[in-house]
């Protein structure tokens, strides 16, 4: 095994019930001299939830800003945000971003565009990030997608669905309370939640795998286990499992990579605009011939947990979108390589692509 990366990872995490007690005092040192302020994304979920609002440590000053996660976050998104901010307010201490993967990739997002210049479209890829981003901190309210430990923030632009990926991507700082997810609705919880399940078998099936990413990937689906085939949702327990696999989920692509699941995922989500995890869902569950077994246990956590994922989507997707859908999985040769080697063009066309996409 070969394969050398030099990865940051996130600088401070505290975890533990009642964890999310603890940000008042862990932002404090960070207002820095000169008391600037901080900008708080809040999942729209909680809106209007006056308990859940009161307990954010926010000072006079600071900004609350409720975020929609009815869209993906888009490049268009980020730049209006940090425009607006940065026009009315200058530049804030810091940003910390409470919700799903979603209001999390905006915060790491965000952070980054208020040090570098022009849109955020020209910075979608890896390392074309220029200067380090603000402070900036993440605390999830659901559990799956490892957006708080990943060195990505994924941004649909204009052209691409690519993430802004470098080092200074990755949170200074994150927050994970299992009591802040146990409101999350079944079907979601189960989508999401399969995402770490995903990434994990991703990981360890390809031409990356290694040990590193295997110590972190098994005990993952272990943990997914634990939650989605024994353990009633009403146990505590559940929740603090979910959240720590979603940690290493994400950790273990960190050292290898994602897959066929994730490039079709991508296709869906450019062209239907479906959201991230169900659209894994949708696609994993058509992927017997490439992931065997795990697409049978994930099929059987579905018939345990009754949950809903629709069949036969296909039926309305004429070949003009298999084509854009087939076009944008294609384009993703480092998931490719991954899941079938340097070859990979060899044993894959868009004809192939097509024929996973009739199946859903
Ligand atoms: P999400 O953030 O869209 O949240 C899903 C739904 O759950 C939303 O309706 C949200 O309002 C709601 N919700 C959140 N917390 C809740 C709570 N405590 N109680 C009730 N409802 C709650 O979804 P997600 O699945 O967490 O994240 C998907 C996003 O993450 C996509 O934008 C995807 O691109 C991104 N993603 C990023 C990475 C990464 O490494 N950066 C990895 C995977 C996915
Ligand atoms: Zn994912």
């Amino acid at each position: 095994m070969q394969l050398f990366r030099n990865f940051k990872s996130v600088t401070k995490t505290c975890y533990g019930r009642g964890s999310f007690g603890k940000l008042g005092e862990i932002l404090e040192p960070q207002r820095g001299a000169h008391q600037r302020f901080f900008v708080f994304l809040v999942d729209h979920y909680f809106e209007g939830w006056d308990d859940f609002i009161a307990r954010i440590p926010k000072q006079e000053g600071d900004e609350l800003i409720f975020c929609s996660t009815e869209k993906e976050p888009s490049t268009e998104q980020i730049d209006g945000l940090r425009d607006d901010i940065l026009a009315r307010r200058g530049l804030p201490a810091g940003v910390i971003g409470i919700g799903g993967g979603n209001v999390m990739d905006v915060a790491k997002a965000l952070s980054l565009m208020f040090t570098n210049e022009g849109s955020s479209v020209q910075y979608q890829g890896l390392n074309l990030i220029r200067k380090p981003g603000i402070y900036h901190c993440g605390v999830p309210t659901i559990s799956g997608t490892g957006a708080e430990v990943s060195m990505t923030a994924v941004l649909t632009g204009p052209v691409k669905k690519l993430g802004l990926k470098c080092d200074w991507t990755v949170f200074d700082q994150i927050v994970l309370d299992p009591d802040l997810i146990t409101t999350v609705p079944t079907d979601q919880w189960f989508y999401t939640g399969m995402d770490t399940y995903i990434h994990s078998v991703e990981a360890i099936t390809g031409t990356k795998k290694n040990t590193f990413a295997e110590a972190y990937s098994e005990k993952a689906l272990d943990l997914c286990r634990e939650v989605y085939l024994k353990r009633d949702r009403s146990d505590p327990k559940s929740d603090e499992l979910l959240m720590v696999a979603s940690y290493m989920g994400g950790l273990s692509l960190t050292y290898s990579e994602v897959g066929v699941c994730h490039a079709l995922s991508y296709g869906l989500g450019k062209v239907l605009e479906m959201h991230h995890c169900f659209a894994n869902c949708v696609a994993f569950n058509q992927l017997e011939d490439v992931y065997g077994e795990y697409v049978q246990e994930f099929k059987h956590m579905v018939k345990e947990r009754g949950v809903n994922l629709p069949a036969n989507l296909a039926k309305d997707w004429d070949e003009k979108t298999l084509d854009a859908m087939a076009e944008v999985a294609y384009n993703l040769p480092h998931m490719w390589d991954h899941a079938f080697g340097p070859d990979w063009q060899k044993v894959l066309d868009r004809e192939r692509i097509k024929g996973w996409y009739r199946r859903m």
